[in-house]
């Protein structure tokens, strides 16, 4: 104890560590880690964005240690756009982006090029719904090149999806036992939902759910044929991907069109594992690693 009676500076930091010593706990332990810092982005065509962000903060900081900074766009266009992705380090407050924009018609270059550069550069996303139908132009219905001018965002993404069939339950099934998004989880049957289709589903992806869905004949299919049958579809609906020279962590889920579907324990589940995952705060057993859980 002699270092005790030194200056009031060594006391305290010589006290500090026989405290630590004693209890075998270390003080770094116990400092709270700093929050996950996460931006939801999101507005745009055909969902309750209103609803969906409120959902996804709430969800999200109620599981982890986050804090969820919401960017809303409240046009209902397929042409809303997003004030923070003019300037060229939107992203360099956080760490991790949700990219939860329904914006198909914005095609400007410059533009989508500065989304994507953040994510290059080793931003995590986590890619919700709408997001794989935004930023497409040129060829996008026919399975796009790597390197090709319109093939961007779903190099990002990791798959390309162009549609959606009428709305009906999905059957989800998780296809890797043991990866950390999904370790535990059980297949579950969602409320009317949308399976968006795979055009493309590129060579980094990795596969962790597979939707199936019964389709009733459209309005369309019935003038033309009226015993026509429902059909069966099926299209990846969970999966990762690595991006860019860094090998950035993607995650993405296409389901989520309906404000019920995205305020399920479920999906909330699932899109946070999403997030820890991507920010390597997921251990192999899909716990929040130290600091982030709650
Ligand atoms: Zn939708």
């Amino acid at each position: 104890m002699t270092i005790c009676r030194r200056t009031f500076f060594s006391i305290t930091l010589a006290c500090v560590a026989a405290l630590s010593t004693v209890s075998g706990v270390s003080v770094q332990a116990q400092t709270p880690a700093k929050p996950l810092q996460v931006l939801l982005v999101a507005g745009g065509c055909c969902h309750d964005y209103a609803a969906q962000t409120k959902l996804l903060k709430a969800g999200i900081e109620k599981r982890i240690n986050a804090e969820v900074t919401v960017e809303f766009n409240p046009s209902n266009g397929t042409d809303a756009r997003f004030a923070i992705y003019e300037s060229d380090d939107w992203a360099k407050s956080y760490d991790v982006v949700i990219h939860d924009e329904c914006s198909a018609s914005v095609t400007e270059r410059p533009y989508v090029d500065r989304i994507l550069a953040a994510h290059k550069s080793g931003v995590p996303a986590v890619n919700l719904h709408c997001a794989m139908h935004s930023y497409r132009w040129g060829d996008f219905r026919q399975p796009v090149e790597i390197g090709a001018d319109n093939a961007g965002w779903y190099e990002m993404i990791g798959v390309q999806s162009t549609g959606h069939g009428p709305q009906s339950p999905i059957d989800v099934s998780y296809e890797v036992a043991d990866h950390p998004v999904t370790k535990g989880m059980q297949n579950w049957t969602t409320i009317n939902e949308e399976l968006y289709n795979n055009v493309r589903v590129f060579g980094n992806a990795d596969v962790l759910a597979k939707g199936v869905q019964v389709q009733q004949p459209r309005k369309r299919e019935l003038q033309q044929n009226p015993n026509a049958k429902p059909s069966e579809a099926t299209a990846v609906v969970v999966w990762t991907n690595t991006y860019g020279p860094n090998q950035t962590k993607i995650f993405s889920t296409t389901l989520g069109h309906n404000n019920d579907t995205v305020g399920d324990d479920r999906y909330l589940d699932l899109v946070t594992r999403g997030l820890l995952w991507s920010t390597n705060h997921l251990d192999a057993d899909g716990n929040p690693a130290t600091g982030y859980g709650k």
